[in-house]
């Protein structure tokens, strides 16, 4: 199906003005297909003129253009015409739709512990037509008034408050003006928790399986909730405008949550059914912030088009990590946000196809879904916090009340936000959005001082432009020096051009370890110098600043990731710092980064196993120096699990024996050392039979099936394959995911080599029947882990080669990126002959 042009929207714009919908769907007809019945009433700016409507259905039975019948026979990709319009127009369009597997459209699920069907609507980018008939673009708003039919046992919740009006019937209140892609129905026997705040109806809704961890949790989520509403409506003076907020945990969703106003769907894994670290918990207070924030970023006030995407992202990321500092117990939020977002978003900028905050160009929908990344999200907001420094909080807040009271209901560009925003601070800020918002890419910052005797004789601060992308990029930013965690020096700067003198930094004495960006502030990559780094062992975690210690790391990662500097040290690093790193949010990640990348992908796999053991040795010294049950024990007992080679101790703690405290019955600890063991091939069918039949859940099945693939074995590879690219598979891009995450982890690289070329051959076909959205998650989470320079060959063979989706091919981009890193690092650093600070490419 062709994608919606921005051409084409602003066309439609021009000509038609939507007035309302009325939308009835019949989801009581089994487990394939829906009825859907949709009225729109709306103008036409010229009489005798014509446009269309977007619909996807299997059956097209009817379409009647004020009272004349269209030839259904004429839909063609998705699209009726709609000749001959009068000045008031009301089109009624009737069809049979499906069911979608693949998080787009009218998601249907069937939850494994009891067989129960759940339904969500997720009509984002571009899915409202294979819901209902519609005119789908972000700026044609209208009101909604849904009507449902359901099952009786169903209960059915919306965007306007829902109505029981009979056996199986249910009736949504209207609702204010809505953009399609938020349009969403949810229905199934859901199991509900409500409250109210402030004369705002709350509610949680969940699976009847999750019922446990959704009362377990609710607490929690409510208060954020009620936390959240309290802030937002201090900050912008409007009142929460969608009547009842319902929040519905979900199957199968491909992204975090989604924001539809009134009914936010949110992926149910985020009801933790085992322990749930503090890194867990942020990430799911963030994302309940982030919901809420987009209630005005987005569904008040939408962007006029795509483009503006990070009119959405950006401000809801930045006001849900503030809102946790200010008004909830997450106080560490932004030390969270640097280690998890940041570096997220400056992977994306390492990236051939990273881009401006603002302003890609978005010439169709599918283009501008490729810009839900690192950027638009992580640096997005990070430029944002700059900006409210920049013009100071208060105007901030008052430009953007001003912007949202101005818009309402409507649509927002660029242009009118900052315009807005120039207002409130009575500064013209042309030239601070062309470098931070208009141009793509990041400054390096690095600090170089002169030392004579152990005292600082000169100090500068470099600032390095990327060529690809040069901008006047201002940073503001404070340099700090610490010793044995005492702090000897620090400073606040404004750069002025490249290189910028520290004069305040004279005299003093040469600290162990310098910082730049040491609050992490600014958006930038750091180089730390040579001294520095060969100082972190011993030094680092009695950094006491938590942000400090998260530039170091990113930066560390960031040197690993660009060949800059030998991973090997740094896994040491981590291994002898970690045990007493304070901060469980940043060792939760570290962990994750040398498990899951740099063992995996940067070292040789003659070298893997000697290195997951010593990962699992440090973890095991940590869970002996841990308070029992803490997040560190916690943290440290997982990595022994995935990491460690000792049979013995895997098999005993399967058995239930001597588990560490808190994990005892907790079955994602199960799976993790199920997991193990089956890559090492060490695993009896019969056990993973069992496990899987112990554990029938949606987070079973996956588990399993990971397991699965993971056997070293040609039978097992054979298998896990034929499940991925099996045609007209009804499995969940999750499980797919599964699936070759799997399959590729494994040390033995001649069992999967054969496979590589497969990959770009056959994966990309998925998309006959895997959705654009899905398919991408399929390509950038299963993407082939044989770090060699011929799977680069083959990915741009492929680039080169036949047609690909938008998704697939910035997949495809992505991944060969990601992995040329590991490539260049396996090139450039032979085993076990560098130490850190003294590598061998000089310099980093
Ligand atoms: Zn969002």
């Amino acid at each position: 199906m062709p994608s919606l042009t921005r051409d084409e929207a602003r066309t439609r714009a021009a000509l038609v003005e939507v007035l309302s919908y009325e939308v009835e769907l019949d989801l009581d007809r089994g487990p394939g297909t829906f009825e859907s019945t949709s009225t729109v009433r709306f103008r036409s700016r010229a009489v005798g003129a014509t446009t269309w409507l977007d619909v996807a259905p299997v059956v097209l039975h009817e379409v009647l253009l004020n009272d004349r019948a269209l030839d259904v026979a004429e839909l063609l990709d998705g699209r009726i015409e709609l000749p001959d319009l009068a000045a008031d127009n009301v089109v009624v369009v009737r069809a049979t739709m499906a069911y979608s597997r693949d998080g787009q459209g009218l998601h249907r699920a069937e939850d494994p512990a009891d067989g129960q069907a759940y339904l969500y609507g997720h009509a984002f980018l571009a899915a409202a037509p294979r819901m209902f008939g519609c005119f789908d673009q972000p700026d044609l708003k209208a009101p909604y008034t849904v009507s449902v039919a359901a099952p009786r046992h169903w209960t059915v919740v919306g965007n306007g408050a829902a109505t029981h009006t009979g056996p199986g019937a249910w009736s949504l209140a209207t609702t204010p003006p809505l953009a399609t892609y938020f349009v969403t129905v949810c229905a199934g026997p859901y199991v509900t928790r409500r409250t109210e705040h402030d004369g705002i109806p709350l509610a949680l809704h969940a699976r009847r399986s999750l019922e446990g961890p959704l009362d377990r949790w609710a607490d929690q989520i409510f208060t954020l909730t009620r936390q959240g509403l309290d802030r937002y409506h201090g900050l912008f003076g409007i009142r929460y405008p969608f009547g009842e907020y319902h929040q519905v945990f979900v199957p199968e969703f491909n992204a975090g949550a989604m924001e539809n106003p009134g009914c936010v769907t949110i992926r149910d894994d985020r009801l933790f059914r085992g322990t749930a670290t503090d890194d867990a918990l942020l990430i799911r207070a963030r994302t309940i912030e982030h919901e809420l924030a987009h209630m005005w970023f987005g569904d008040l006030v939408t962007m006029r088009w795509w483009d503006d995407l990070w009119l959405n992202e950006s401000f809801a990321e930045y006001m849900a990590t503030t809102t946790l500092v200010h008004a909830t117990e997450f106080h560490e939020a932004w030390t969270s946000f640097g280690i998890v977002r940041k570096t997220w978003g400056y992977a994306a900028e390492r990236r051939p196809s990273t881009h401006p905050v603002a302003g890609s160009p978005a010439l169709d929908a599918a283009a501008a879904l490729q810009d839900f990344d690192g950027i638009s999200y992580a640096k997005g907001a990070s430029v944002i916090r700059q900006l409210v420094a920049y013009l100071g909080e208060d105007a901030a807040t008052a430009g953007v009340a001003a912007y949202l009271r101005e818009h309402a209901y409507g649509n927002g560009t660029f242009d009118d936000l900052v315009g807005a925003l120039e207002r409130a601070g009575e500064q013209e800020l042309g030239a601070w959005c062309q470098a931070w918002l208009r141009t793509a890419d990041r400054d390096r910052l690095s600090v170089e001082t002169e030392v004579e005797e152990g005292v600082i004789r000169a100090a500068r601060l470099h600032r390095r432009v990327p060529r690809r992308h040069p901008a006047d990029r201002v940073h503001v930013v404070d340099v700090v020096g610490w010793a044995d965690g005492v702090e000897e020096l620090r400073t606040v700067v404004r750069t002025t051009g490249d290189v910028t003198d520290l004069p305040e930094l004279v005299g003093s004495r040469q600290p162990a370890v310098l910082v730049p960006n040491a609050s992490d502030l600014t958006w930038a990559g750091v180089d730390l110098d040579p001294a520095t780094v060969a100082a972190l062992q011993g030094q680092l975690s009695r950094i006491p600043e938590g942000p400090a210690r998260v530039v170091v790391w990113s930066a560390l990662v960031d040197a690993v990731s660009g060949g800059a500097i030998d991973p090997r040290p740094v896994l040491r690093l981590v291994e002898s710092e970690w045990v007493s790193e304070a901060s469980p949010l940043l060792l939760e990640r570290l962990a994750a980064t040398a498990v899951r990348r740099f063992v995996p992908e940067f070292l040789f796999e003659r070298e893997h196993d000697a290195a997951w053991q010593e990962l699992a040795d440090a973890g095991d010294l940590l869970l002996a120096g841990s308070e029992e049950g803490s997040n560190h024990a916690v943290i440290a007992a997982r990595t022994v699990a995935e990491c460690s080679g000792d049979e013995a101790l895997l098999r005993r703690w399967l058995a239930g024996a001597d588990v560490p405290s808190g994990l005892g019955t907790d079955t994602d600890f199960r799976w993790l050392l199920l997991g193990n063991l089956a890559r090492r091939g060490l695993l009896e069918p019969s056990t993973l039979d069992d496990a899987e039949e112990a554990d029938p859940t949606f987070g079973g099945r996956l588990a399993a099936l990971q397991a699965r693939a993971s056997q070293p074995t040609e039978a097992a590879k054979a298998w896990a394959w034929s499940q991925v690219v099996e045609e007209n598979s009804t499995r969940s891009n999750h499980q797919l995911v599964a699936l070759l995450q799997g399959f590729w982890s494994t040390p033995d690289v001649d069992l999967v080599r054969p496979y590589v070329s497969r990959f770009f051959a056959e994966v990309p076909r998925l998309s006959g029947w895997v959705g654009d959205d899905a398919l991408a998650r399929v390509v950038r989470f299963g993407f082939p882990r044989v770090v060699e320079r011929a799977t680069l060959r083959l990915a741009e063979e492929a680039l080169a080669g036949v047609a690909l989706s938008p998704a697939t091919r910035r997949n495809i981009v992505d991944g060969a990126s990601a992995l040329s890193e590991a490539v260049v690092s396996r090139e450039r650093y032979a085993p076990g002959r560098v130490a850190l600070g003294g590598s061998s490419s000089g310099s980093w």
